[in-house]
């Protein structure tokens, strides 16, 4: 670096291919990674870069389409904390104040809480580094996560990271993606570590009812080694208001919930998340975080706490414009021939069965037919 520095001060820019002229491959563990939602961004640049107008919808940012911005209120506050100079390293817990209200907030979920304290509660990057986090944390060589399929790609990328191996469970689709618990059950065995749920699902927008949770926590209980991850980052995106959280359903069996503002707050960017439950895995979470990037953004908390106390009336307005997008673009989509798509109950997606065109005239690559052909960015098949 000295050596570049010197030469740019004689004035002879060099680049990166200059000075990385032996290149060292990325590990097998880094290229291996896939990200399907964004793999379908490439062929789209191209597109847009030869001038064509794409219809973005790959991505689960509220803030990509028209009407559904942060809250002014989150915005003041996140002014006020730069304002007030809280601009200094938080703990790697996170701050007391966000923990709190975190706590409060499970503790007084609308079909019911649990008893949720302040210690319980752990503040990351999102819930992607919650993930990381948390497979880093508890993963041994050989252990298995069982996750939904379709799946969100995270839980099926990273445990493969920590010595760990996902296995899917089916989501079944003759019955509004519901969880299929023969299938759970015929998975299950001592190396399952963590069985996962995600409530409302991405990408199927099923809402698990009070008596699926039961079951499967009924199901983890019969494993002493398992506890269930509940991944609840679009809890009260939920239509019907039927939304139960896991944690408040289960007395035998340990539930790590996983929430943030990303979705329900309409402040992915902010990148804040937060895990709550067994302290231990807390503690060792708080360990690796406070060595790897030391602390969540400090302004993001100081502004997340306000979403969690501040008014809540726009969740409801927010939903409402959901809810009307989601009837236009269902009818929308089972008005076309060959196209089938449930009603979601929650989250903001759409889940339509394509299958009549897979492997016809796209090799099988759905969405990046559709972004060639039409110019509309869908997710690629998962
Ligand atoms: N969990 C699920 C099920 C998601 O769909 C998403 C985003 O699409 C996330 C987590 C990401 O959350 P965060 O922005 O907090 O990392």
């Amino acid at each position: 670096m000295i050596i570049i520095a010197e030469k740019e001060a004689r004035g002879v820019l060099l680049s990166v291919d200059n000075y990385m002229k032996n290149v060292i491959p990325a590990t097998r563990r880094a290229s291996q990674i896939e990200y399907a939602i964004r793999d379908v961004v490439v062929p789209a640049a191209k597109l847009e870069a030869e001038g064509h107008d794409i219809l973005k919808l790959n991505i689960g940012d509220p803030l990509a389409y028209p009407g559904l911005p942060t809250p002014p209120h989150m915005i003041d506050a996140y002014q006020k904390a730069l304002t007030d100079q809280h601009n200094g390293y938080s703990a790697a817990y996170g701050l007391p104040e966000l923990r709190e209200a975190i706590a409060y907030d499970e503790r007084n979920k609308s079909n019911g809480g649990w008893n949720c304290k302040t210690e319980d509660v752990f503040i990351c990057h999102g819930v992607t580094e919650a993930l990381q986090l948390i497979f880093a944390a508890y993963l041994k060589d050989g252990d298995q996560v069982l996750a939904p399929g379709p799946h969100y790609p995270p839980y099926m990328a990273y445990p493969q990271l920590y010595g760990g191996k996902t296995v899917e469970y089916r989501l079944d689709p003759d019955n509004g993606w519901s969880i299929d618990f023969d299938d759970i059950e015929s998975k299950m065995n001592e190396k399952v570590k963590l069985l996962v749920l995600i409530n409302p699902n991405n990408p199927t927008g099923n809402v698990a009812t009070s008596e699926d949770l039961s079951r499967l926590i009924d199901i983890a209980s019969k494993w002493k080694n398992c506890t269930i991850i509940s991944d609840e980052i679009y809890d009260r995106l939920n239509f019907r208001g039927d939304h139960f959280s896991t944690a408040s359903l289960s007395s035998k069996t340990p539930v790590i919930t996983l929430n943030g503002v990303s979705k329900v707050y309409y402040a992915p960017g902010w990148r804040i998340g937060y895990t709550v439950g067994n302290k231990d895995v807390i503690k060792a979470m708080s360990k690796l975080q406070g060595q790897s990037t030391s602390c969540p953004n400090s302004i993001a908390q100081y502004a997340a706490k306000e979403a969690l106390i501040g008014d809540q009336k726009f969740v409801s307005k927010m939903r409402a414009i959901f809810k009307s997008r989601r009837s236009l673009i269902v009818n929308g989509l089972n008005a076309i021939d060959n196209v089938t798509c449930d009603s979601p109950g929650g989250a903001f997606y759409v889940f339509p069965n394509v299958e009549y065109f897979i492997g016809k005239e796209n090799n099988g690559f759905f969405s990046t037919e559709l972004c060639g052909g039409t110019h509309v960015k869908n997710t690629k098949e998962v």
